[in-house]
């Protein structure tokens, strides 16, 4: 089942999710396997929402995992990149449902997200930077808030030097706004406001290539502008960037494992040969901040640096051998990064 199927039913039921991706048509066990997040500094991944699990492992039993009775195994199993089995059931935290507004600001000058980065991230409920990193300015600041009393965002005419956008826009302001989700401050429920692209339209660009790499909040800033200095390699082969926020978790191949994080992605043409000489030299730009890959991604990083870089790996490769002992549900991406 994809988020977008789920979303409506679980509104017209009364009730919420904490958090969406960028679209909604991601598979809920997919995207919880694979720790898919949106924004928002007090906001965990959507795996965080993950209460309990039931998956059919490689003999055809079905086991079942819960936050509450299984402690460190669940907390295990939830980002489980498929190593585990098959997943079968999922059981997420709901909440009672909330409108939303989204804005849109124009041209956020760099030398104010330097001095108020905390204070900019910090302004809504979710809040997406994009940039092609180019002119020394943030292409649009995305804002999404709860309507709900003391929570509402203020939209002043102007946000850090950015302009509130007359019209809605794509993250890529010269294409047509058409598939993406209602901005201008229009009040709409939380599953037409969280997600950047609609239901029923292709997201995105379509034709792309995916990168993202989790830096710890406290370098934010230094990982930012290690990847502005690259910028005029970067730019050429991207189609746009998003800088997010996501709340820190305690789950074992979570890349937000015990650290808040901040998310620096990049939508790139679709020309692996370039994208792959290029993900390298901005993985060695952000080795010092110990960036994390998306799992779902595309990324070079080694497998040494991975196990570097994840405390809890060998502990999952266990747990994955207990339920997949003849390996049954490896792959080449699982060979490589997690049991190699
Ligand atoms: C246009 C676009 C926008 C995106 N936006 C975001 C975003 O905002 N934030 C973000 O974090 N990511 C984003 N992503 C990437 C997203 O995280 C991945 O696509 C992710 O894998 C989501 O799930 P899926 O439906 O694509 O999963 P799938 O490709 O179906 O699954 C991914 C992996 O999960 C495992 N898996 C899937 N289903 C099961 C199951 N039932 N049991 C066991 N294992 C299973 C498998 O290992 C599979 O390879 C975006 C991707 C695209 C194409």
């Amino acid at each position: 089942m994809s988020y977008g199927q789920l979303c409506p039913y679980l509104d017209s039921k009364g009730f919420a999710l904490h958090n969406l991706a960028s679209l909604p048509h991601i598979s809920i066990a997919g995207a919880c396997t694979t720790a898919t997040h949106g924004s928002g500094v007090k906001n965990g991944n959507l795996a965080t929402a993950a209460s309990a699990l039931e998956i059919v492992t490689a003999d055809g039993e079905l086991i079942k995992l819960s936050r509450q009775n299984d402690g460190e195994t669940f907390r295990g199993a939830v980002v489980g990149l498929g190593a585990l089995g098959v997943i079968a059931k999922v059981t997420l935290d709901i909440q009672p449902t909330f409108m939303m507004r989204q804005y849109v600001y124009e041209n956020l000058p760099l030398a104010q997200l330097k001095e108020h980065f905390d204070a900019i991230e910090s302004s809504a409920y979710s809040v997406s930077l994009f940039t092609d990193w180019q002119k020394q300015r943030l292409n649009e600041v995305w804002i999404k808030s709860r309507v709900e009393a003391g929570h509402a965002f203020d939209a002043t005419p102007e946000f850090f030097g950015a302009k509130l956008a007359t019209r809605n826009l794509h993250p890529i302001a010269e294409l047509s706004a058409e598939n993406c989700t209602e901005q201008m401050g229009v009040p709409g429920p939380w599953y037409e406001r969280l997600p950047h692209f609609r239901m029923g339209f292709t997201p995105s660009a379509g034709k792309e290539l995916q990168s993202e790499y989790f830096v710890p909040r406290e370098h934010a800033l230094e990982a930012i502008l290690a990847v502005e200095r690259l910028r005029d390699q970067v730019t050429p082969h991207l189609m746009i960037s998003e800088i997010r926020a996501i709340a820190a978790d305690d789950l074992w191949m979570s890349p937000c494992y015990k650290q808040a994080c901040i998310t620096l992605h990049f939508t790139w043409k679709q020309d692996w040969p370039a994208v792959s000489k290029l993900l390298p030299v901005i993985e060695k730009e952000l080795a010092p901040f110990n960036a994390r890959p998306h799992w779902g991604k595309l990324f070079t990083t080694s497998p040494a640096s991975l196990k570097s870089i994840y405390a809890k790996l060998p502990e999952f490769v266990q747990l994955s051998k207990k339920y997949d002992p003849q390996g049954k549900f490896r792959n080449e991406f699982l060979e490589r990064n997690i049991f190699g």
